[in-house]
């Protein structure tokens, strides 16, 4: 008789999960494949996955000759490129954490992220030089600055910066062995807003992301294939562009990155000129390019599907590239602590029959169903869970091995005792599984794809003497999708302008979270427990012109 132990053992290989694999399949399965970027002079540089990951294992060599440990935060300030491609599995490769920083945060919330991570390089687009400079006297935690430019580009360099090309120069690709580690290490470390205090840090295992690209590559989601040229106009700081550089490597697309240039013409002429048949980006992206179409009289010709999230998108969008253009419109919803894909509205599935033009419509401006590794459910109030009718709203719980557990640096769990996180959405699921978004229980303004923390402008809005309460609310805006509202109870007796009031935050606020107007009202409306009720609000004023 054999050892039971041994006969029930799994008799399957232990292929650790680690994002290296993605890369090295890439590199021989796909090699040739292009990666190609658009420089910030505008000029056009060409190179292969082959290339990519040699040149990622050349990354992972630097950190070793310099003694950078498996673990170590490595952060980047940096828009699509390839470098930044190379730097990010070169990174990961090694057993680092590479930590993706937005360049359009204000200064204060990228010196709290860097400190809070510990990140120890900064990799930084020539660009972003001044900023860096900026931040750098206050992150005394960081040893290096690497420019990801041709020498020289990023100017004189001296002390603790370097270029990127200089730093990798000798280093010997052979000496990086990749994959040296358990695949629930951490890969890669993202911030999101908090609603009130710091900014959360969700940090990414090498199995979640490898998972995430699993999950999300489905053919009913972003689905790429080695036939696909793939345009990330998503950034990669926005949720390591949504896992796409992941997805596409997988594949074996040929994947294009379009550097700083987002507008309608830069976007346009790389769809055209590289032959893209996928790519993705916010709302407000998708309107600048079709704006530019429309006033341009142009066509696109390569393009077949976009997908389509951050914020929802609407129905000028789908019929702009569906009905001008042919393109099929993958309308995602999903956030930084899901890797980030938790549903997509795209192709209508067979239970749907054959639905007429406006039910399709309606279908497509859903935020869609989720793929095998998503598993989602509404609760009422009380955490009661709510029947799938299309009608009953219920806060958007989710569960899966992309989704996160807890925040980084942070000792309380963010799920509640099934497992499932609190998104902070609100919708609901009809009968096909479908999810609309109704409303956010967080306190939070979308405004171009970027958060604005309502919670900080009503602590300072209510600061003003003649106020009694203050809130700040997201208001519908045609090209930000949303802009911040601000309402105010004036203390009994007291009269005001709405200039006095934005005239109070300017200074203490970016210019662009400057409320777009002011409405005074008689008495705030409070909810059962006392508390501000911004559904109330948000209703009344939804149709303010902002
Ligand atoms: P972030 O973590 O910055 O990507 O933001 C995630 C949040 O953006 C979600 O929790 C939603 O509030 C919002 N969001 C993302 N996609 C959509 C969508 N398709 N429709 C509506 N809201 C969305």
């Amino acid at each position: 008789m054999s050892d039971p132990a041994v006969f029930d053992a799994d008799l399957m290989q232990g292929w650790e999960m680690t994002v290296d694999r993605l890369i090295t399949h890439a590199e021989r399965w796909h090699g040739t494949r292009e990666v190609v970027t658009r420089l910030a002079d505008g000029r056009i540089s060409r190179t292969t996955w082959a290339a990519t990951a040699h040149r990622a294992r050349q990354v992972t060599a630097a950190l070793i000759a310099q003694g950078i440990a498996p673990g170590t935060r490595i952060g980047t300030l940096a828009m699509n490129s390839a470098r930044h491609v190379e730097v990010w599995y070169g990174v990961m490769g090694h057993g680092a954490v590479c930590h993706t920083l937005n360049p359009r945060l204000f200064d204060d919330q990228l010196i709290y992220m860097i400190n809070h991570a510990d990140d120890r390089w900064i990799f930084v687009d020539p660009v972003f030089r001044p900023l860096m400079e900026r931040l750098l006297p206050h992150c005394p935690g960081v040893a290096k600055v690497i420019y990801l430019g041709d020498p020289g580009e990023a100017g004189a360099l001296s002390g603790a910066a370097v270029d990127y090309e200089a730093l990798i120069a000798g280093a010997d690709p052979a000496s990086a062995r990749w994959g040296q580690f358990s695949e629930r290490d951490p890969a890669a470390l993202c911030y999101t807003s908090g609603t009130t205090g710091n900014p959360k840090g969700v940090q990414y295992s090498h199995r979640s992301q490898l998972l995430h690209t699993l999950i999300s590559g489905q053919k009913d989601f972003l689905g790429l294939s080695s036939r696909d040229t793939l345009l990330s106009v998503v950034p990669m700081f926005h949720v390591n562009a949504w896992g796409l550089p992941f997805i596409a490597a997988a594949a074996g697309s040929k994947l294009v990155l379009p550097g700083a240039r987002l507008d309608g013409a830069a976007v346009y002429e790389l769809l055209e000129t590289e032959a893209v048949t996928f790519t993705a980006a916010v709302p407000t992206v998708w309107q600048l390019l079709l704006d530019f179409l429309t006033v341009n009289q142009l066509q696109l010709t390569t393009l077949k599907r976009v997908a389509i999230g951050g914020s929802a998108c609407t129905e000028a969008l789908i019929r702009g590239f569906r009905d001008g253009h042919g393109v099929e419109v993958l309308h995602a919803w999903g956030m930084t602590e899901m890797s980030p894909i938790g549903t997509i509205s795209g192709p209508l599935p067979p239970s749907l029959g054959t639905p007429d033009e406006a039910t399709r419509m309606a279908y497509n401006l859903k935020q869609g169903r989720v793929p095998f590794g998503v598993d989602m459910k509404i609760t009422s109030d009380d955490g009661v869970d709510q029947p799938h009718d299309g009608a009953a709203p219920g806060h958007i719980k989710v569960a899966g091995p992309s989704i996160l557990q807890r925040y980084f640096r942070d000792d309380k769990p963010a799920v509640d005792a099934e497992g499932y996180f609190d998104t902070g959405d609100i919708g609901t699921i009809d009968p096909h599984g479908y999810l609309q978004i109704t409303d956010r229980s967080k306190d939070l303004i979308k405004s171009g794809g970027e958060w604005i923390s309502s919670v900080e402008i009503e602590n300072i809005a209510s600061g003003h003497p003649k106020a009694l309460l203050a809130a700040v609310i997201a208001i519908p805006h045609p090209k930000w999708r949303e802009r911040p509202l601000l309402v105010i109870q004036l203390r009994p007796g007291e009269t005001a302008t709405a200039e006095e009031m934005l005239a109070f935050l300017k200074g203490k606020i970016a210019t662009w979270w400057i409320p777009d107007g002011v409405q005074f009202i008689e008495a705030m409306p409070l909810g059962a427990t006392g508390k501000l009720d911004k559904k109330v609000l948000r209703a009344r004023y939804a149709t303010t012109a902002a």
